[in-house]
């Protein structure tokens, strides 16, 4: 089984990935798909004139601070145009999938964190308010329940707190958490870059291969975002998946090269 976890980043080629999905899916292979949804929930957010706000930690972590009315512009964009876009393309190839959030089932367990602190103008503030959380429990049985009749299932967070509130979670180390319950033999990151690169943004410096002991270190490479990777890749690994794989979901076949090696593999 292997957790597919494509971005949310301008550049994906959802159709692209669908369709290798849909192939190897009827060959037989089992996947869970994740996905983000960054991109549209920001170009949304500002049409709806409630803007983004990214917040960033004193430890230099980008998160976006989520309030109220920016939870439920997040889901209207990850559990509505995205997953349900997903699961259309998914079902036009022929493949059964379902879409579920987190929430749903409560698949996505963790703490509800109210408040953050974030540097601001060089000082450290703290700002309540903020419906966010880290995913700490993973609940399989709705996932396998679905996998054992034959559905394909296309999560996305939010994620539940444990009193049942939705909480926005980092969607690359909650495909993290679900490979790690799933036992899953391999995790793909997939987003808008070829995979971590010594020297972002040149391309041509793509590190090909990162020894699962030491991937922490690598954490100097990525900047913003792209650090939640490489930390759900650690946690991954430390889980017992074997393999991590930062691929390209720009074009091609962008599960079947990663799979076969593009990309940074973390083993
Ligand atoms: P997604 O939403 O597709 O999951 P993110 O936007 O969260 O992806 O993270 C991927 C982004 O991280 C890339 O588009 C790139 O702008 C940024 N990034 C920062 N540092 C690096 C790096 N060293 N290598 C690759 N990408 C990086």
């Amino acid at each position: 089984m292997i957790v597919v976890k494509v971005g949310g980043s301008a550049g994906i080629d959802y159709d692209a990935v669908c369709a290798d999905l849909a192939q190897r899916w009827k060959e037989g292979e089992r996947f869970v798909l994740v996905h983000g949804g960054s991109g549209e929930t920001n170009r949304i957010a500002e049409a709806l004139g409630h803007p983004p706000r990214f917040v960033t930690s004193p430890s230099g972590y980008t998160s976006r601070f989520t309030d109220r009315e920016t939870l439920e512009i997040f889901e209207m964009v990850y559990c509505g145009k995205m997953n349900k876009g997903i699961v259309e393309r998914l079902q036009r190839l022929g493949v059964n999938a379902v879409g579920l959030s987190g929430l749903d089932g409560r698949i996505l367990e963790g703490r509800h964190k109210d408040s953050v602190r974030a540097v601001e103008n060089g000082k450290v503030k703290v700002l309540r308010g903020d419906h966010t959380g880290t995913v700490e429990r993973v609940n399989v049985d709705l996932v396998k329940l679905l996998l054992g009749a034959g559905y394909l299932p296309v999560l996305t967070p939010p994620a539940a707190s444990y009193e049942g509130v939705a909480i926005n979670v980092d969607g690359d180390r909650a495909a993290a958490a679900l490979a790690v319950a799933l036992n899953a033999d391999a995790l793909l990151l997939l987003s808008n870059v070829p995979g971590l690169l010594r020297e972002y943004p040149d391309e041509g410096s793509l590190i090909r291969e990162i020894p699962a002991n030491d991937v922490e270190s690598y954490l100097d490479f990525a900047q913003d975002r792209m650090k939640k990777k490489v930390l759900g890749a650690a946690e991954a690994v430390q889980g017992g998946v074997k393999r991590v794989i930062f691929g390209d979901a720009r074009a091609g076949k962008p599960i079947s090269a990663a799979l076969a090696g593009a990309g940074t593999v973390v083993s």
